[in-house]
């Protein structure tokens, strides 16, 4: 302690430098996220709504971790095939700071940032643990108790830190450290094998998780460069042998479809602030039973709101602590403006 007060006292205003700049940076962070908070919009489904829905039999979200809103801008001939009648927003809004835990808690779990509280460090650390704001997983493990469900991510945090831990739902996780398999390609892989495997082996999934990470780690590391481009386009191809699974199966005609992303990635890599590139994201729904409006949907749509749409393609009733909302111009079954 004497150490360190003779030291303070030997630079003092490089002492009083730093704590001027970080009390600065937690003030700004803090007025940040309070400015660039972004509400919900969009349609509370009522009893009457849920009762004249057209229901689907499970959903499945593909979720794409860093990609943004960048998907036209490459070949992803199975995108283009999945999504290509559905209700594809590009003009999506992230949670701020832009970062991945805000947005995936956001998108299960119905709430702002503010209100769940995980960020990517929290994520990694301590198992999810507001009740209050349960994931759809469980919402609808409550309303369909045998149902069976799947989450498989490469990134560890998000079966960890995100989705509870529950009898209904069948993890597949990648390690938390993964220095041999630097961009995830080969987690990537795994988990999408495993997710196939599972329903090969006669799982029905309810509602599934399919998440790709590698997209983001090459983003972080290169770039908007070739890498980061080919990335996408690979995961589009396994993208492809996951719908293709569900197509064998004859589960397309009653599964409802859902391409998600977190945020995107500043032109030389990373993310977090409030830029357009970073903060703008992908909300694609599709399904085969007539009730969803092709194209750019006007409404606003936040990562939140995927958590509404998702229990409204299944006719369940959201909780009422959940702030997000189903938002304008997906469903021709809900208003189209307010
Ligand atoms: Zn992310």
């Amino acid at each position: 302690m004497k150490k360190v007060w003779a030291f303070c006292k030997k630079h003092k205003i490089l002492v009083i430098t730093v704590s001027v700049v970080l009390s600065l940076v937690i003030v700004f962070s803090c007025l940040g996220a309070l400015v660039f908070t972004r509400y919900s919009e969009g349609v509370l489904p009522t009893a009457e709504d849920l009762k004249s829905a057209v229901t689907y039999e499970r959903v499945l979200v593909i979720g794409v971790d860093g990609a943004g809103n960048y998907f036209p801008q490459v070949n992803t001939p199975n995108i283009d095939r999945i999504f290509g009648e559905g209700s594809v927003n590009y003009n999506a809004l992230s949670q701020y700071p832009t970062t991945s835990a805000h947005n995936w808690t956001s998108m299960f779990h119905g709430v702002r940032y503010q209100k769940h509280g995980v960020n990517n460090f929290v994520a990694e650390k301590k198992k999810y643990s507001k009740n209050k704001y349960p994931s759809v997983f469980k919402v609808c493990a409550e309303k369909y108790p045998d149902a069976k469900m799947i989450s498989a991510a490469a990134w560890n945090p998000i079966n960890y830190g995100i989705m509870e831990d529950l009898d209904n739902l069948i993890k597949f996780s990648g390690p938390l450290k993964h220095k041999d398999d630097k961009y995830l390609t080969k987690g990537d892989v795994d988990m999408k094998e495993a997710f196939i495997s599972e329903i090969e082996s006669g799982t029905s999934p309810k509602i599934a998780f399919m998440y790709f990470a590698q997209v983001d780690e090459f983003g972080h590391d290169k770039g908007k460069k070739a890498q980061y481009w080919e990335a996408i386009e690979r995961v589009d191809g396994y993208i492809g042998e996951v719908y293709d699974e569900y197509v064998a199966k004859g589960w397309e005609k009653d599964t409802l479809f859902l391409l998600v992303t977190d945020h995107g990635h500043r032109t030389l890599g990373g993310h977090g602030g409030n830029s357009k590139t970073e903060r703008t994201v992908t909300i694609a729904v599709a399904g085969a039973k007539g009730n969803i409006i092709k194209g750019q949907p006007a409404g606003k749509a936040v990562t939140q709101d995927v958590a509404s749409i998702i229990l409204y393609g299944l006719g369940i009733e959201q909780p009422e602590s959940w702030e997000s909302r189903v938002p304008y111009g997906i469903f021709n079954t809900l208003p189209l403006s307010a």
